[in-house]
């Protein structure tokens, strides 16, 4: 008898559920492996002027060659290394890893630049990460570069005010705060006020919207640019990709600009040889 419907549905998602939870077992697996068997490495992607000619600095993004998993994207190993605890090891990593990196780079440029590492709040919210953060500092030295951490939208609603905290006493440290993806997630511009913000990161899916024809969604950047100067914060564009956009957002003020259109992000050695 055939199957109806229904059945050929639970059929299919069992299947597709039974999958997942392989994938993540084997993933967090190998994530654990992946820190002692060197798979690990950093990417920096620059972050220029919205002039698109003086550099402002990097982010920094990790990837990873897993051995059994092959080149995993850190959009799907992220959210398990923050579900398994595993992230403030590798988020730690990182850090250091970063530091280090840049101590040597900076020599190659002649102003101050920024570098900017992807916090988890995972990590943010460990007892200890401003210890860990402080400790780090300490031994690595910061050789003429200023530190940025980034922080994403999203995360804000839960614990906030703790978050708040532990962000007044990173910028103690001389740390600039920036709020990643904005637009995705739930802060409104209204919560911008209570967070000591240095920096808002548009998400490239507004950015995308620059693309389009109607000028109703082009303008939806405009009053987020707008605000966020009037409270003080500088607004860096992701993921820009076309002179049109560029153009539209030299025109209303953005601050600093990041995306396929400049770069990709880079290893070290496409650092030294373009700058
Ligand atoms: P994100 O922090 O918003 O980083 C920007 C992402 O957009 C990066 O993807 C970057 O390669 C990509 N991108 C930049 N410009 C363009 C563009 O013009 N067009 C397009 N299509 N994409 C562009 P990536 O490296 O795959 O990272 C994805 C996300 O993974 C990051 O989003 C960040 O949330 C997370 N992530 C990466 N590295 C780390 C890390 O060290 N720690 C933590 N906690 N998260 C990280
Ligand atoms: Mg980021
Ligand atoms: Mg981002
Ligand atoms: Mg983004």
């Amino acid at each position: 008898k055939a199957k109806n419907s229904i059945e050929k549905e639970i059929e299919f998602f069992s299947k597709h559920m039974e999958k997942e939870v392989v994938m993540n077992v084997q993933m967090e697996d190998a994530l654990k492996k992946a820190l002692k068997n060197q798979e690990f490495f950093l990417m920096f992607q620059p972050q220029y002027k919205t002039d698109g000619k003086h550099l402002r600095g990097f982010e920094v993004l990790l990837r990873w060659h897993s051995s059994e998993l092959g080149t995993v994207s850190p959009a799907k190993f992220i959210p398990e290394a923050e579900k398994t605890g595993l992230i403030k090891e590798i988020g730690e990593w990182v850090i250091r890893k970063a530091i280090k990196r840049f101590n040597d780079l900076e020599k190659y440029f002649d102003k101050k630049l920024v570098l900017s590492i992807n916090i988890s709040v995972v990590q943010l919210t460990e007892p200890g990460f401003l210890e860990q953060v402080k400790d780090i500092i300490d031994s690595e030295g910061l050789n003429g570069f200023r530190l940025e951490f980034e922080i994403t939208e999203s995360h804000f609603i839960s614990d906030q005010e703790h978050v708040i905290d532990v962000l007044y006493k990173l910028k103690d440290l001389g740390i600039n705060i920036a709020l990643d993806d904005f637009g995705t997630g739930y802060a409104s511009l209204s919560h911008l006020q209570h967070i000591p913000l240095d920096i808002l990161k548009i998400d490239k899916s507004f950015i995308d919207l620059i693309a389009n024809n109607s000028n109703k969604e082009k303008m939806m950047v405009v009053p987020l640019i707008e605000m966020s100067h009037q409270w003080g914060i500088e607004v860096v564009a992701e993921g820009v990709e076309t002179i049109d956009q560029l153009h539209y957002l030299e025109d209303h003020n953005c601050d600093y600009l990041q995306g396929f259109l400049f770069n990709k992000p880079l290893t070290e050695a496409q650092i030294i040889e373009s700058f």
